[in-house]
């Protein structure tokens, strides 16, 4: 069997666990991890640097399409560059949630980040993708597809911790009230939105830690890549 490309596509609304996930499941596979949320993130940042209008879809597009973005791994993490400035912590706050969400909403900007994500992903031996299209639109004939999800409330619970982490403290309700509202938009989006691909698996990872979900992915993976180990346990 071919190994030149492999794509795991990973996508879920926000806090279902994708990131962590992602960059464990991909450091276990030796597979690039392409956090495609920090490219719109990036985006979002650099236009408000800019002070451009989050209205105005053509601007954006413009921005998106100049913007140089790379990943890189540094102390064991992957970090984002945007025309040769890591911007991996700049893009975490609520503001630039809440922004990347707005801007992912347009076409000009979808479209000018697409190629680049198909680009990343082609990589062999293989890359975990995580977003909210990548098994609808950016990777379609992925090898394998995850749809990962989370009660509302786990999801809120998570991201206030990730948040907190940051040194960001933001009262529960307000945290999930921004969770609903990204999770809203994105779903409702004409363009891409955030919907299961009918071949995804889907995963409720409420009552699961990180490691299950990790090991539950892999043993999938490894299965569809032909290379299960006999007898090994599928992790839950
Ligand atoms: O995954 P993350 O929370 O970092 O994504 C930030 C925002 O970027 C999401 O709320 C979503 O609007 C957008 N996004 C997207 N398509 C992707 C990844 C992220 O629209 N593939």
């Amino acid at each position: 069997m071919s190994e030149s490309r492999f794509v795991v596509a990973i996508d879920g609304p926000a806090g279902s666990g994708k990131s962590t996930v992602t960059h464990l499941l991909a450091k276990r596979l030796g597979f690039a991890h392409i956090d495609t949320g920090a490219l719109y993130r990036a985006i979002a940042y650099r236009a408000t640097q800019m002070k451009t209008s989050l209205d105005d879809a053509l601007a954006l597009g413009k921005i998106a399409t100049s913007a140089k973005l790379s990943f890189q791994w540094l102390n064991d993490r992957n970090q984002i560059f945007l025309d040769g400035e890591n911007v991996s912590s700049m893009i975490r706050t609520p503001e630039i949630s809440m922004a990347a969400s707005k801007i992912s909403a347009y076409a000009p900007v979808r479209d000018a980040l697409l190629q680049l994500q198909r680009d990343l992903g082609a990589r062999p031996p293989g890359a975990v993708l995580e977003g909210r299209d990548i098994g609808t639109v950016v990777f379609p004939n992925a090898e394998i597809k995850f749809y990962l999800n989370a009660s509302v409330d786990s999801r809120a619970r998570r991201r206030m911790v990730e948040l907190e982490e940051k040194g960001t403290f933001l009262d529960f309700e307000e945290v999930k009230r921004q969770v609903v509202e990204r999770d809203k938009g994105d779903m409702e989006r004409k363009v891409a939105p955030l919907k299961k691909a009918d071949d995804a698996i889907e995963v409720d990872t409420t009552n699961m830690n990180v490691e299950q979900v990790v090991d539950f992915l892999f043993a999938l993976v490894q299965e569809r890549r032909g290379l299960a180990q006999s007898g090994r346990s599928k992790g839950r």
